[in-house]
């Protein structure tokens, strides 16, 4: 194998925060190159370095994520001695599917797991018009916001694109067999993590998602979800074509700081000033701004006033998410009635606004509420056990 081929397997991921978080190594358990973590301009230096034409990458992307298909002997217009050859270097590896659950209203969600024993969670929201899948970009998550139950699981490490990419295609295929008759026509980047802290993973794995041959996604329905990592919307908008949303959660800095800690590094007016920037950059679009609602919180007229304040001259939409209780949450979700008036006070002031429903509450699918199994690095997991005076196991 060449020095090239061998410099591009994703050993280290950094993620960006604390000191005692970061520098986390992902050791592989084969000497082989998934081909899963390659994107296309990946898969065409790979080809090149063995001697191979750019159009193979082409074919490669079809086979992989197009057919679903990982076995390389399969794939009839490779040519048996180029066959042969990835058979011996190559490997095309998801995460594997450990556990699986259907809700009665038709959603699903995967367990899948991981090198080093850890698990993470896909869901999918099946639509009477489109297909949503929910994807995880990191193993727990090290920015704590309050009112999220993966922040209480810890952090552990950035997911690979294998890792990433890999949920997308577990998920087409399983849906292929169960029958369904909704694909995914949507992906969110709202699993757990903070997808711009892994950022140059998510990047490729976005860009397979939206690759003509390979998921064929539009800009408009893959949606980076992001609790306001400044410099790195900047990027996103310079680097990548997607659709961007803001999990925003208060309209002032004092409220988003105790929701959302990040808020403290770059507070509001930095991230409006990123949105205003993105939406300058992407001629017609506009950000999403998700505003989880939490009785007594966040969800009287005050804050409707001051949000309508913040967002105006925005283009965007806003939603509304009831807050989904899990074991030890220190909130409530909001009664209907205030999330009605909190809507009908935004919609009053020209916003698009819709209230997210509520999918897969039987399978603790729903937002906010996914978990995984994990081996938590920072020992969050275990100090948030020990106020629920919970053993830890
Ligand atoms: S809401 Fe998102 S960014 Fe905040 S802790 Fe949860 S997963 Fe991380």
């Amino acid at each position: 194998m060449s020095a090239q081929i061998l410099d591009l397997f994703p050993v280290v991921v950094k993620p960006f925060l604390a000191k005692s978080e970061q520098e986390t190594v992902v050791e592989p358990v084969s000497a082989k190159i998934n081909l899963l973590d390659l994107d296309r301009k990946g898969l065409e230096t790979f080809f090149t370095n063995l001697g191979e034409k750019k159009f193979r990458a082409q074919q490669m992307i079809q086979w992989i994520h197009q057919r679903g298909i990982d076995d390389v002997e399969s794939m009839s217009d490779l040519g048996k001695k180029l066959r042969l050859c990835l058979q011996e270097s190559t490997e095309i590896r998801a995460p594997e599917i450990v556990k699986e659950q259907g809700s009665a209203d038709g959603t699903y969600k995967w367990l899948l797991r991981l090198e080093g024993g850890n698990h993470i969670e896909t869901v999918f929201i099946p639509e009477k018009e489109r297909g949503t899948l929910c994807v995880s970009s990191q193993i727990g998550c090290a920015l704590n916001c309050t009112f999220c139950s993966t922040a209480t699981q810890g952090f552990n490490r950035n997911l690979t694109v294998a890792e990433i990419i890999g949920q997308v295609w577990q998920a087409s295929r399983r849906l292929k067999i169960l029958g369904s008759n909704v694909k995914i026509t949507n992906v969110v980047m709202m699993g757990m993590g903070e997808p711009l802290l892994n950022y140059d993973a998510v990047i490729k794995a976005m860009s397979l998602m939206r690759d003509d041959h390979a998921y064929a996604l539009p800009a408009r329905r893959v949606t980076l979800s992001t609790s306001g990592v400044v410099p790195y919307i900047e990027r996103l908008s310079r680097e990548a074509d997607v659709a961007l949303a803001i999990s925003l959660h208060a309209p002032n800095d004092t409220l988003r700081t105790s929701l959302v800690p990040i808020n403290k590094k770059y507070p509001i007016a930095m991230l409006m000033a990123a949105c205003h920037q993105f939406v300058n950059d992407k001629r017609g679009r506009h950000v999403v701004i998700e505003y989880v609602m939490l009785k007594d919180v966040n969800d009287s007229e005050r804050e409707a006033k001051q949000l309508v304040k913040l967002l105006a001259g925005l283009p965007c939409k806003i939603n509304l998410i009831p807050f989904n209780p899990f074991l030890g949450a220190e909130y409530k979700r909001s009664t209907p009635e205030a999330i009605d008036a909190f809507s009908r006070r935004l919609k009053k002031a020209g916003f698009i606004t819709t209230v997210r429903k509520t999918r897969g509450d039987d399978i603790d699918a729903a937002c906010g509420q996914l978990v995984g199994k994990m081996m938590d690095r920072t020992k969050r997991n275990a100090r948030f056990l020990a106020k629920q005076g919970v053993a830890h196991g």
